[in-house]
C-alpha cells in the first residue's frame, strides 16, 4: 500500500507561487480549484489542514509596492495586510462549499514549551474533531527570520513539517512547481531524473538539494528535505508533488505513484 492510500489525515503545505501570479495577486484558478478538491475530500472523510503562504506576496500586491520589500517592518505590514486577504478568499470560498475553516497562525515561541506545544496539538485537536479545516501560516507580523532565528520558522517547508507533527498527521504533501526531488537539477540537466521513492535521507541527497526556487517564497528543495527529515523522525510520510493541478490530491490519496515519496521510518509512532 502507497503512503496516500493508508492516510486519513493530511496536511498539504502549497507556497506563494502555487497561490499567486508573478506580479502578487492571486491565481483565483488555482486556489478555486483547491478549495474544491479540498473541500471534496473533507466531505469524504478526510482530515485536512491547509498550510498556506501568501501572506507577503498578497499585502505586496495589495499595497502596490513594486517588489517584496528588504525592509523588515515593511515585510510584516505586508505580511498583515496579506493574511488578511488571504483568509478572506479562503473563507469565502470554502464557505460556498459548506466548509467551515480556521485561522492558525503560529511561531516557533508558541510551541518552544512542552505545555505550550501540547496547548497547539490540543487545539487542532479540537479543530479537526470538529470537522474544520485549519488553515496555517507562520505569524509572520510577529515573527522574522531577520529579527529572531531562534522564534521564526523561516519558510513554510518547516513549518508544515512541524504542523504535521502538531496534528499526528498520516502523511505531509508539498505542493512545488517540479514534479518532485530529481537525482540533478531538471532545469539545467536534460538527463535528470525524479526520485520516486526516498526511504533515508543522505549527504548525496542534500548536496542535489539546491537552494531557493522562485522569487516569490522562500522554500527549496534544502528546506522540503530538512521538512522530509523532521516527518520521517516522527513516523511521518511526506510527499512532494507539482502543485499546479488541484486534482493531484485525488491520486495521492487513492495510492497512484505521484511525485517523491519520504517514506516514514517502520515501527515508529507519532511523536
Ligand atoms: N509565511 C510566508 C508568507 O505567507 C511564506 C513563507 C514561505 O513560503 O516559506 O508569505
Amino acid at each position: 500500500m502507497s503512503a496516500g492510500s493508508e492516510a486519513r489525515r493530511l496536511v498539504l503545505k502549497v507556497g506563494t507561487s502555487s497561490l499567486t501570479y508573478p506580479n502578487g495577486k492571486l491565481n483565483i484558478r488555482c486556489i478555486e480549484s483547491l478549495v474544491r478538491v479540498i473541500s471534496d475530500l473533507h466531505n469524504c472523510g478526510f482530515e485536512i489542514v491547509l498550510v498556506s503562504s501568501g501572506a507577503v506576496g498578497v499585502g505586496v500586491s495589495k499595497l502596490g509596492l513594486l517588489a517584496r520589500p528588504a525592509d523588515i517592518r515593511m515585510k510584516q505590514a505586508a505580511a498583515a495586510v496579506g493574511q488578511c486577504e488571504l483568509m478572506h478568499i479562503y473563507d469565502k470560498m470554502f464557505l460556498e462549499y459548506g466548509v467551515t475553516v480556521a485561522q492558525v497562525l503560529l511561531t516557533r515561541h508558541n510551541i518552544a514549551k512542552a505545555e505550550h506545544y501540547a496547548n497547539v496539538e490540543g487545539s487542532f485537536e479540537a479543530l479537526l474533531r470538529m470537522g474544520v479545516v485549519p488553515i496555517v501560516n507562520e505569524n509572520d507580523v510577529v515573527s522574522t527570520e531577520e529579527l529572531d532565528e531562534i522564534e521564526s520558522f523561516g519558510d513554510n517547508d518547516t513549518l508544515s513539517a512541524v504542523v504535521a507533527q502538531l496534528c499526528h498527521a498520516d502523511l505531509l504533501i508539498i505542493f512545488t512547481d517540479i514534479e518532485g526531488l530529481y537525482d540533478a537539477n531538471p532545469r539545467s540537466d536534460p538527463n535528470a531524473r525524479l526520485i520516486s521513492r526516498v526511504d533515508a535521507i543522505d549527504d548525496k541527497l542534500r548536496a542535489i538539494a539546491g537552494g531557493p526556487g522562485t522569487a516569490g517564497g522562500t522554500g527549496g528543495m534544502a528546506t522540503k528535505l530538512s521538512a522530509a527529515q523532521l516527518c520521517m523522525d516522527s513516523g511521518i510520510s511526506m510527499l512532494i508533488c507539482k502543485g499546479d493541478r488541484a486534482e493531484v490530491l485525488y491520486d495521492i490519496v487513492e495510492g497512484k505513484k505521484v511525485g517523491t515519496l519520504f517514506k516514514k521510518k517502520e515501527g515508529l509512532t507519532h511523536a
